[in-house]
């Protein structure tokens, strides 16, 4: 067994098990081996029986005294019970429903045995105790806790994950100088802690060592991508255009100094003879997409095709149009390329990418298919990167020679941490909106006021207005007690909302029906959008005024803000209403940092506080970072030593360095020549 062997030839995996793991997105044996827990439980090992603590997790020793007679109970369970005793004391174990539990016990044999702790009146009860064999009674038990999904227990990975430690040699892989320097435990020692662990002081030496390896590799990454591109960004000089002159007396509106300001800067980058490689944020609503289109405009007028990808159909539709609208005067062809385009347009619209017919083209994810090819394909613009994987970039930017990249995100990341998450790229900041923009007003009610909010939501839509109402789930679940898109939409149509025409909508809804609906909405035809946070990011309805989001706590801030975001975009008075459970003093706090700012760089910054980066940002939604037990903001302690020692190795001489170091650059070449992220 090696750590690239597949899942299935391991001993106790068949087929169907096999398929089960790969859904957890275990393939192989290190797949499995950097499945970490998520969480630990730690048992208490008693010699006396009168140490146990109500609700705690024990593992006793004892005998049976006496197994007693099953009880039906009037709930319709049955209660079996089994007197256990360690000398003098005496104490129960009890199971519900579970009859044959009590066959694995014999009268006057000895147990040790492992279950949860219940006192009650100075009575003392193990529920659902089980046997445990092959163990000591000399320490506290540490049992890790994995992230389960369906048909796969806890057990299962526990007893697999130890096999698999058994039969494996795991080589170190940081340099020698490093795991001295800070005394590191080995990889293998830490690997086995992390799964099994000693003790609690072996743990954490095992994640601080996993960690540190997790964040040195990432800074490698990105020092050595900036190694490689000094060599490799030779880039299309484009010219300014002289028909921008035309364009900017055209537009809709004037542009704000940060929109002005933020034009110019990719204007002399594309000036330049090198790549642009550049991240645009800006708050939601600042007015990211017009200078997409006037930058894209100018490539064009050079002769060259540029694409804009964007993370869902609604959003690429959307820019679509926007762009049409503000180019109309030029002439120019531009094409959208999306899941819901006709499999006959797709091919022409393909052809005409391929033979350079097409100017601008906007698109899903279709834009990187395989067979999607351009003639001379000369910049790209991502919109919402955080929404795309890395991998899923590199294949865009692949599409063309040179190509001019530019991202553009409303996630705002503070400065310290874009350079050592994005060291590679050139910043660019929006930082005002629009003039005569209107403070959305914000305000918290609990749950149980929702039919006075609605209340006020049909208010608005009387005067012409239209409103969202945000859920965070699309059915319900019977164990969480929260809002569900199709609960809701049945709920109002019978009863608050009878005489108005309301809508639905969520990610998996079928794209044809997704777009109906979302055309509905822009029209005026649907007056209220019941949705998932398919909503979330650029769509843009000036005529909606009221945001309803139903369980606010369960969003993170800054993702509420970016729901906050929808409404308020038109001439009109707005509000954002977050239904939450307010009787909790730290749900009313988080709120409340919403209510007293519309700085998206300020609410990320509370948000971090109380949620780690990699949540925020969705770098460890994206396996490609490698970090999985690594946080940015959390551990950025260990961040700045590991970019240090990064930086040590690359400048080092030492043969085995130099080895470690191309081993790295050749994983680079071969993925991409412009991976920008992570
Ligand atoms: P975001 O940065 O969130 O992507 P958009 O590009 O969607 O923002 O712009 C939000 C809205 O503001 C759009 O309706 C757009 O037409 C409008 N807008 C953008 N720039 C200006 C401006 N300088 N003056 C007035 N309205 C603007
Ligand atoms: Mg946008």
């Amino acid at each position: 067994m090696n750590t690239y062997s597949d899942i299935k030839y391991i001993k106790g995996v068949g087929p169907k098990m096999a398929e089960n793991l790969n859904k957890c997105g275990i393939f192989n044996v290190l797949d499995l081996l950097l499945y970490f827990p998520r969480d630990y439980e730690n048992i208490s090992v008693h010699k006396s029986v009168l140490e146990c603590m109500d609700g705690e997790k024990v593992i006793v020793e004892c005998s049976v005294l006496n197994i007693l007679r099953d009880i039906r109970l009037k709930n319709n369970k049955t209660l079996s019970t089994i007197v256990f005793c360690q000398g003098d004391n005496k104490f129960k174990g009890k199971w519900f429903n579970q009859m044959y539990a009590k066959n694995s016990f014999k009268i006057s044999s000895k147990y040790i045995i492992t279950g949860k702790v219940n006192i009650f009146k100075n009575e003392i009860t193990i529920m659902n105790p089980k046997i445990v064999k092959n163990t000591s009674m000399d320490t506290n038990k540490i049992i890790a806790k994995y992230p389960i999904k369906k048909n796969v227990t806890n057990n299962f990975f526990n007893k697999i994950i130890s096999d698999v430690l058994c039969n494996i040699e795991i080589v170190d892989n940081l340099p020698e100088w490093i795991v001295k320097k800070y005394c590191f435990c080995s990889l293998s020692d830490a690997t086995h802690n992390i799964h099994s662990p000693k003790n609690i002081e072996l743990l954490n030496k095992s994640k601080k060592r996993l960690k540190f390896q997790e964040l040195f590799t990432y800074s490698l990454k990105i020092l050595m991508l900036k190694e490689f591109m000094k060599d490799h960004n030779a880039g299309i000089q484009f010219k300014i255009a002289p028909e921008l002159i035309v364009l900017k007396q055209q537009l809709p509106f004037e542009l704000t100094k940060a929109q002005s300001k933020v034009v110019r800067e990719i204007l002399i980058d594309q000036k330049r003879d090198k790549a642009m490689n550049r991240l645009l944020q800006g708050d939601v609503g600042s007015g990211k997409t017009i200078v997409a289109i006037i930058t894209m405009f100018n490539v064009v007028k050079n002769g060259y095709q540029a694409a804009l990808m964007a993370p869902t159909e609604i959003l690429a539709k959307q820019h679509y149009e926007e762009i049409q609208n503000v180019l109309k005067n030029f002439s120019l062809n531009i094409q959208i390329l999306s899941g819901s385009t006709t499999p006959k347009n797709k091919q022409l619209i393909k052809q005409e990418l391929k033979n350079g017919v097409i100017d601008i083209v906007v698109g899903t994810h279709a834009l990187i298919e395989d067979n999607v090819e351009f003639n001379n394909l000369g910049m790209i613009v991502t919109d919402e990167q955080h929404r795309f994987g890395v991998s899923q970039r590199n294949r865009f930017s692949n599409k063309g020679k040179n190509i001019d990249i530019l991202v553009m995100t409303a996630t705002p990341i503070p400065r310290t941490l874009s350079l050592y998450l994005y060291g590679d790229l050139d910043v660019s900041i929006i930082d005002e909106l629009p003039p005569g923009r209107q403070k959305i007003d914000t305000s918290y009610e609990s749950m149980g006021s929702s039919s006075k909010v609605y209340e006020f939501a049909i208010k608005e839509i009387m005067k012409g207005r239209q409103v969202y109402i945000v859920c965070p789930l699309v059915v319900e679940n019977e164990e969480m007690k929260l809002s569900s898109v199709e609960m809701l939409y049945e709920k109002l149509k019978k009863g608050q909302f009878k005489f108005i025409e309301i809508g639905m909508i969520y990610g998996k809804m079928p794209s044809k029906l997704k777009n109906e609906i979302m055309d509905k909405f822009k029209s005026g035809e649907i007056k209220a959008l019941i949705s998932t946070t398919v909503i979330e990011v650029g769509v843009n309805v000036p005529n909606a005024t009221v945001m309803i989001i139903e369980n606010s706590e369960r969003f993170g801030l800054a993702q509420l803000h970016q729901l906050r975001g929808r409404v308020g975009r038109g001439q009109y008075k707005s509000y954002c209403i977050l239904l939450a459970n307010i009787k909790n003093k730290i749900v009313r706090r988080r709120l409340e940092v919403l209510i007293k700012s519309n700085d998206g760089f300020y609410i990320a910054e509370e948000d971090l506080k109380t949620r780690g980066a990699g949540e925020l940002f969705g770098i460890k939604q994206h396996g490609e970072s490698g970090l999985i037990l690594a946080d940015v903001i959390e551990d950025i302690d260990i961040l700045k030593l590991a970019n240090k020692e990064a930086k040590q190795l690359i400048q080092s001489d030492n043969i085995e360095d130099m080895r470690l170091k191309d081993e790295i650059i050749e994983k680079i070449e071969k993925s991409s020549s412009y991976i920008c992220f992570n």
